[in-house]
């Protein structure tokens, strides 16, 4: 009878274990004034409508595969297409463009080799980067700053950078040698601890929880759109409709996601609220390949940035030399 007894602990400390660390990602049951929709609103309120962006377009650098109960706890439906992605927010005043998605070989690492890159793709990033009027992230994590920390001309973007400081601190172990380019290293960081307009149509707002340096992005456009951008609070769209975050496994496998775990379950039961009381606000995670190219379907998004060719060098005045 003794080992009955014994087994039935056993089983039961193993099924506690797999609730605890794979099968939990349940939110609180409420969570209200954690996006402050109509503050965000206020900000722009006033922008003139010819200074509002007029789109927002899509890279799709990279993608990879990894198992649905990852991003969302208790969903076993099955492998997920992962993509890393950077957006650009056209405006008659030049592109914000949010987030530096990764390079090949940050990819080929996280992804064991398994995951497909768009060269072609990063590079009109890249480019894209120093034409812009400003470069933001929604937070410091390796698979968001590529295009950035490791960005070949730093001198050419640093300009346009609008980070915070937890943003910044956490770019140097990304960066060539895990030094940042002494321009971008060297930049004045900006405060949104407060819902704060970045630009017309346009604010940002920290939400620490999944990075310290994690901010959400609220944008309008000319067309009334809406879109609000979350970065990685949620991986999935199916976080937010299930009200399920990230197992707790995740931190074994990636230490420094969700540092503050509890304010992540607030912000995702706020999120799934906010998406039943304003249906029509796009919601943007940053890696719901599905999702996003569902968004690319129904013109929320458009593929492809818009980059100029890269200017020709002025003449010299001097002729070529002749060949030998
Ligand atoms: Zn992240
Ligand atoms: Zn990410």
């Amino acid at each position: 009878m003794k080992w009955l007894i014994g087994l039935g602990v056993v089983v039961a400390i193993a099924g506690g274990a797999f609730w605890y660390f794979v099968a939990d990602g349940a939110t609180p049951t409420q969570a209200d004034g954690e996006f402050d929709i109509a503050a965000y609103r206020a900000l722009v309120a006033n922008d003139a409508p010819e200074t509002l962006p007029q789109e927002v377009r899509v890279e799709f650098v990279g993608e990879s595969a990894a198992p649905s109960f990852a991003a969302v706890a208790g969903d076993f439906s099955g492998d997920k297409t992962f993509a890393y992605v950077s957006f650009q927010i056209v405006a008659p005043d030049g592109a914000t463009i949010i987030d530096g998605a990764v390079d090949a070989e940050t990819l080929s690492v996280m992804s064991d080799g398994s995951g497909a890159f768009d060269a072609a793709a990063y590079q009109r990033v890249l480019d894209a980067e120093t034409q812009a009027a400003r470069v933001m992230i929604t937070h410091e994590h390796l698979d968001h700053v590529m295009a950035i920390a490791r960005h070949p001309q730093p001198a050419a973007i640093a300009a346009q950078l609008r980070l915070t400081q937890s943003q910044l601190d956490g770019l140097p172990e990304h960066a060539p040698g895990g030094v940042l380019g002494p321009e971008i290293a060297g930049i004045t960081t900006i405060d949104i601890s407060a819902p704060t307009r970045i630009a017309p149509g346009i604010v940002a707002v920290a939400k620490p929880g999944h990075a310290p340096g994690e901010i959400a992005i609220y944008v309008r456009t000319t067309s009334e759109r809406e879109y609000l951008f979350i970065g990685d609070i949620a991986w999935l769209m199916g976080a937010i409709e299930r009200t399920s975050s990230r197992p707790r496994f995740i931190r074994f496998i990636m230490p420094g996601v969700d540092p503050d775990r509890p304010a992540v379950l607030r912000q995702i039961r706020a999120l799934h609220d906010l998406r039943t009381a304003e249906p029509d606000l796009v919601i943007v995670p940053a890696h719901d390949d599905e999702y996003l190219r569902g968004l690319v379907g129904s013109g929320a998004l458009i593929e492809q940035f818009v980059v100029r060719a890269a200017e020709t060098p002025a003449p010299s005045g001097e002729s070529p030399p002749a060949s030998p």
